[in-house]
């Protein structure tokens, strides 16, 4: 399909749209209310709702033909993969937004026909916006960023929900790496790859919205993005996911399916894994 579309004039419309959430969130944080999803962890907000429908309106607006597809409404399902595909998680991080109110992000990542074109996480509190544009390179605040220098797990710190991995699997991991953090934003862990602070970000079951803005800025970047099996992951699917730097990738898959498996004994937990 041919373009239709000035790529680079969408860009600036989504940094446009993307800034003017510095003015709207101080006072949706001030009327924030938070409902429970699944359960009691489950969290969503009027916030995240009303991100994802005014970013609706917005597309609705400017961009008729184009799709969206995100976390709460999931408006467009069908023929994802065909024209113009939006794919949002209006706050990642949630948990952290109703708790901390720091570290969460917005994530927003154009497909066409398929193909990641554009991408953004947004880090709301800081201020910092990630952005790649497919063939232009990654950046953060317009600054372009290096493509990451290769790191072995020893050197790497890497991070993980440890509610999710046996006990073992979590201590052979944290016993080959030089250390652990979790932000608890997929897309604010996925960033710190980007900038090689962190040599890798897994999430052993991501839904399209955490992971969507992270095909490009990997392709964008050299990192390795991958399931477990060190296969493409689907943007529409989702699923095991990790992001890292191509000198751990392998090391920490092999620790990640070393003796059964990651998931081994993984039920002692209450919480549900999904
Ligand atoms: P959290 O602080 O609520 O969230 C941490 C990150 O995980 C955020 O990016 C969040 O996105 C995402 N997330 C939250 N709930 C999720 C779910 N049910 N499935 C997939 N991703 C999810 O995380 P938490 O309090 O530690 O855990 C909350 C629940 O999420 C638990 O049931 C946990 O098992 C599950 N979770 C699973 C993984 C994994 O690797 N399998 C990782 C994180 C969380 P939003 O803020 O947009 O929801
Ligand atoms: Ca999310
Ligand atoms: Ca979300």
């Amino acid at each position: 399909m041919v373009s239709q579309y000035d790529i680079n004039e969408i860009d600036n419309e989504i940094k446009t749209w993307l800034q003017e959430l510095n003015l709207r969130m101080p006072s949706l944080i001030e009327e924030m209310q938070t409902d429970t999803k699944k359960n009691r962890f489950d969290l969503v907000t009027n916030v995240d709702k009303m991100i994802e429908s005014d970013f609706e309106s917005f597309i609705n607006k400017h961009y008729p033909t184009h799709k969206l597809y995100s976390e709460e409404a999931h408006q467009a399902t069908l023929n994802l993969k065909e024209g113009y595909t939006w794919v949002m998680d209006p706050i990642d991080g949630t948990a952290n937004l109703v708790k901390q109110q720091d570290d969460y992000c917005v994530i927003l990542a154009l497909f066409v026909d398929g193909a990641p074109t554009l991408s953004y996480i947004y880090d709301v509190p800081r201020q910092i916006l990630y952005h790649a544009q497919k063939g232009k390179g990654a950046f953060i605040n317009n600054k372009r960023l290096a493509t990451v220098t290769s790191l072995p797990l020893s050197e790497a710190i890497i991070s993980f929900n440890n509610k999710v991995l046996n006990d073992e699997t979590m201590h052979e991991l944290l016993k080959a790496s030089f250390g652990y953090r979790l932000i608890g934003a997929c897309g604010l862990d996925s960033a710190r790859v980007f900038t090689g602070q962190f040599g890798a970000h897994i999430h052993t079951n991501a839904k399209p919205w955490d992971i969507a803005a992270q095909f490009l800025f990997a392709e964008e970047l050299g990192l390795e993005m991958t399931n477990f099996d060190k296969q493409p992951i689907d943007f529409v699917t989702g699923g095991p996911y990790i992001i890292s730097n191509p000198g751990c990738h392998e090391e920490i898959l092999d620790i990640l399916l070393a003796d059964g498996g990651y998931k081994k004994e993984q039920l002692r937990l209450k919480t549900d894994l999904k």
